[in-house]
């Protein structure tokens, strides 16, 4: 294993070399504006935190390393939260008219820098749907093959974070192509893909780390995991039949203060649902593909107008049964939540998706 050792007085010259060959994203503090249009939570209110987003860094921006969690998390640089996938023309005059073509996207090289742990494995599993022996989805797939993924340890976790119960670790590598550790005054960076060293290459990062380094992540590592004291049992989930899950009778109690909001979907890292929409202009169309939420009713009415989740409790359900049981069966991944705890500070009504997962795990039905 590769470490180098990077001196922050040297960190800002480096990001600045590398942006000759990548596009550059990382969290970013966002405008007072901006706080004010997207408040969605009880346990987060702007008025007395900072809250942070990843964005494109353009020069002179860089990314926040001072150990912050965004409030979403950056899966929407893979898979924007409304992407245009075809378009087309009625217009006789143009070449290729009334035929759909994809849009052109730039895939040019891109490095999120500051990815923690939990969202670089969290884009591992949603790359398990989209990237499959049957079919690629070529919008995911060309983002995510583009993109090199510099992820910064988790030294102190938030009180929300529970990502040791959820196979992740503060200083986990999955997903990711060099694992920064905020050590003072220098990063130590763990090389993990020929990716990452290409990136460290093009910031003239190289300065080899000793042995003390090694040392030094592995005390760090063993602090950020002790420090996680929330525990999340998943080690029944498994060899639990899904109808007695699906059948068990503490759903309405869980889904009685839901609202239905779908705010937990949209600041989830693993959440892939999204709808497809034409919209047409004059004589231009275009395919657009948008996030939308299981939690919605819309999501599954059908064009009968049949709606075979239009029941609350039928969707709150829905949500913890995919995360929990059915992506754990189908792909044997783990669970579909690597325990960021965004979900959990978010809902305005306090639904606690680690009180959900252990009486699930707990759940005995009767005989
Ligand atoms: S569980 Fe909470 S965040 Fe999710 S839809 Fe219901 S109220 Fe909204
Ligand atoms: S379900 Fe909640 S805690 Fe789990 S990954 Fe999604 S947002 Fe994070």
């Amino acid at each position: 294993m590769k470490v180098i050792k990077i001196e922050k007085k040297e960190w800002t010259g480096g990001i600045d070399k590398s942006r000759g060959k990548y596009l550059l994203f990382g969290p970013v503090k966002e405008s007072d504006s901006e706080n004010e249009k997207s408040c969605v939570g009880n346990r987060s209110c702007p008025a007395d935190s900072d809250r942070y987003i990843f964005k494109q860094l353009f020069a002179d921006q860089f990314p926040e390393m001072g150990g912050v969690d965004t409030v979403l998390s950056p899966k929407s640089l893979i898979f924007p939260q409304t992407e245009k996938m075809l378009q087309t023309t009625l217009d006789t005059s143009v070449a290729d008219h009334h035929i759909m073509k994809r849009v052109d996207t730039d895939y040019s090289p891109r490095a999120v820098i500051g990815i923690r742990p939990y969202d670089a494995r969290a884009l591992t599993l949603v790359n398990l749907n989209f990237d499959t022996e049957d079919y690629r989805d070529p919008y995911w797939c060309d983002a995510y093959e583009a993109t090199t993924f510099i992820g910064l340890a988790v030294n102190n976790p938030s009180e929300f974070d529970f990502s040791t119960s959820m196979g992740s670790s503060p200083f986990g590598e999955e997903g990711l192509d060099v694992l920064l550790v905020d050590n003072g005054d220098e990063f130590i960076a763990k090389v993990i893909t020929d990716k990452g060293q290409a990136f460290l290459d093009a910031a003239g990062f190289s300065k080899v780390a000793d042995e003390s380094a090694i040392k030094e992540i592995e005390r760090l590592k063993a602090a950020a995991e002790k420090a996680i004291t929330a525990k999340v049992g998943t080690g029944n989930l498994k060899r639990r039949e899904i109808l007695e899950l699906h059948e068990a009778p503490f759903w309405n109690d869980i889904a009685f203060a839901c609202i239905n909001c779908g705010t937990c979907t949209f600041v989830c890292p693993t959440c892939w649902c999204f709808d497809i929409q034409d919209e047409t202009k004059g004589k231009s169309s275009v395919r657009f593909r948008n996030w939308d939420s299981c939690m919605f009713p819309l999501f599954t009415l059908h064009g009968s107008g049949h709606n075979p989740r239009g029941e609350k409790v039928q969707r709150v359900r829905q949500r913890f049964m995919h995360k929990l049981k059915y992506f754990l069966d189908k792909y044997d991944q783990g669970t579909m939540c690597v325990g960021c705890g965004r979900c959990v500070q978010s809902c305005p009504v306090n639904i606690d998706i680690r009180e959900v997962c252990n009486i699930m795990n707990s759940y005995e039905p009767e005989r």
